[in-house]
């Protein structure tokens, strides 16, 4: 019997704008305004160093990494809060956590780093829906969600694998990882790509699959 409904984060109940203005305009502007080059130079030499690190590495992730590596006199908190106004929920999500959190209890396992999920969660005030958040980046030192990240959070909450369910949008990390240590997972398929065979289109849909299960 399902008890736990997990959570994706990014892509899956908040849009992913925020983190790639972050990366990709924010930083880059920082950089050029303070190391006195142009926006366009700024984003050359750091798209490419973001290329060359690789999201294998947990570098990659770490915003705090970044400005030293930079030498950024700034604080990388204040680059978050810049452009936090770019946090947005989808129109599915309140709706969906409202019906959901009256019958099971909700956590959220994403691989961003923390102070990316807690910016996310106090901008959007979906917090209080949620008995766990886990990242796996901060909580496991893994990059990616990987079957070990769950099995480590089946642990933490001293669940069986057929006692959680999980959702989100990525096929892999989301979908495949989880069954792969036999947790059921739903695709969370938003451009339709009808990849998987347990595939909602919008977190609308959710409760029902959840129950017919
Ligand atoms: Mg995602």
């Amino acid at each position: 019997m399902i008890k736990v409904v997990s959570f994706d984060l990014d892509g899956t109940l908040v849009k992913s704008t925020f983190a790639d203005k972050v990366w990709l305009e924010g930083l880059p502007k920082l950089y050029s305004k303070e190391k006195n080059i142009s926006i366009k130079q700024a984003k050359q030499y750091i798209y490419k160093l973001y290329e060359k690190v690789g999201e294998s590495r947990k570098e990659w992730y770490d915003i705090d990494w970044w400005f030293k590596r930079f030498d950024l006199k700034q604080s990388w908190k204040n680059l978050l809060d810049n452009y936090k106004h770019y946090i947005k929920l989808y129109n599915d999500t309140i709706e969906t956590l409202d019906k959901l959190t009256k019958k099971f209890k909700l956590i959220i396992i994403s691989n961003a780093k923390k102070e990316f999920i807690e910016i996310q969660l106090g901008e959007t005030n979906i917090k209080p829906y949620f008995d766990h958040v886990f990242s796996s980046l901060s909580d496991f030192n893994l990059v990616k969600k990987t079957p070990e990240v769950y099995i480590k959070v089946l642990n933490f909450l001293k669940l069986k694998s057929n006692e959680i369910i999980h959702i989100g949008d990525n096929l892999e990390f989301d979908y495949k990882c989880p069954q792969r240590i036999g947790i059921k997972s739903i695709y969370l398929d938003r451009n339709k790509t009808k990849k998987a065979d347990n595939i909602i289109f919008s977190l609308y849909e959710l409760e029902k699959v959840i129950s017919n299960l």
